[in-house]
């Protein structure tokens, strides 16, 4: 019987883990395919505090891991199947075999959707971003192309112009799906062109390994043409990472999982921390916060539960 088991490995569970960690409760962290999060897509990060001069996203993690495993977290690498509590046992069912705790917690994250490129999975952290909060500031005066419709998009393409020479806002539909105040801001914003009805078919340019531009396709008239930019940011909606959850753990509509009073979710001794249950702020750092908040609650959990 574990104390702490640690579903995910981003910036949010090796975060729990550390707290954990440090709490004598010899937490055991599953990592999934994705080890690391979204910060292993990203190249340098300069908003994450105590890096005066930034960091690469990968070594953050890396950085963030050996500190948990410093005071004695266990990551192992599994895919977990399923999760049921029964009483004060919860058993999380792995391809290695269940493993049981007194207290869970979640952070499985959300992942970004993607358009499924090649070359944009090829250019991630070079050129092509899920964050503009995170990148943005790397395209000073240069040209940025935005791909979606709704208040991500709109949101993004409106920070952008901060940075950006000229932001393209790349749309499949000819109306957008985001909030009226803010088309109105977007369309209102002179740095703002607006691409109708058409769909990104192709970034360039791997060879150099950087963007360069974006190849469109307009689909009324099919015609493609190339956009020349030096950056792409795709913002047309995450997923959070929560099917192993549903029927089990409340979740809003969009399928975050729903915490209250800090990181509880709706079953006793199971916690959730990170973008798994937030789809505003998206930030390493608020999902290193909510890591250690899960954590402490977990612990206030077990002592108070004997
Ligand atoms: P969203 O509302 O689901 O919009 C996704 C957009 O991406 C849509 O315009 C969609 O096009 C487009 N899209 C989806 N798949 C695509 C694909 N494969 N290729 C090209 N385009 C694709 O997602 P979101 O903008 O991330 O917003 C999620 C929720 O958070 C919403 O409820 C939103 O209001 C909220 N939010 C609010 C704010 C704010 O208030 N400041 C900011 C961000 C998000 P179609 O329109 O054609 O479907």
């Amino acid at each position: 019987m574990r104390n702490v088991v640690i579903i995910g490995s981003g910036p949010a569970g090796l975060t729990a883990a550390l707290y954990s960690a440090r709490a004598n409760l010899s937490p055991l962290v599953i990592e999934g395919l994705d080890a690391g999060g979204q910060l292993m897509l990203t190249t340098a990060v300069e908003n994450f505090p105590g890096f005066r001069d930034g960091i690469m996203g990968p070594d953050l993690m890396a950085n963030m891991r050996a500190q948990a495993e410093r005071f004695g977290a266990e990551i192992v690498q599994g895919r977990v199947s399923a999760v049921a509590a029964n009483g004060q046992t919860i058993t999380v069912t792995t391809d290695q075999g269940p493993i049981e705790t007194r207290a869970l917690i979640i952070a499985t994250g959300a992942s970004a959707k993607l358009l499924g490129l090649p070359n944009e999975r090829a250019l991630m952290g070079h050129g092509v971003s899920t964050c503009a909060t995170c990148d943005g500031f790397f395209f000073r005066g240069k040209p940025i192309a935005v791909v979606g419709g709704g208040d991500s998009a709109l949101e993004e393409a409106i920070f952008l112009t901060r940075f950006a020479s000229k932001v393209t806002l790349i749309h499949r539909r000819d109306t957008l799906r985001g909030s009226k105040i803010m088309q109105d801001k977007a369309t209102a914003n002179e740095k703002i062109e607006f691409e109708w009805n058409s769909e990104v078919i192709d970034v360039k340019d791997t060879a150099k390994g950087a963007v360069s531009a974006v190849v469109t396709r307009n689909l009324k008239t099919g015609a493609t043409k190339d956009i020349p930019v030096d950056g792409l940011f795709v913002a047309i909606g995450h997923t959070p990472n929560t099917s192993l959850f549903t029927g089990w753990l409340e979740m809003d509509a969009a399928g975050y999982l729903k915490t209250h009073d800090g990181s509880k979710t709706n079953v006793p001794g199971v916690f959730a921390c990170g973008d798994v249950q937030d789809h505003i702020y998206r930030q390493a750092i608020t999902a290193a916060g909510s890591g250690c908040m899960a954590a402490l609650d977990a612990e206030h959990y077990l002592e108070a539960s004997g």
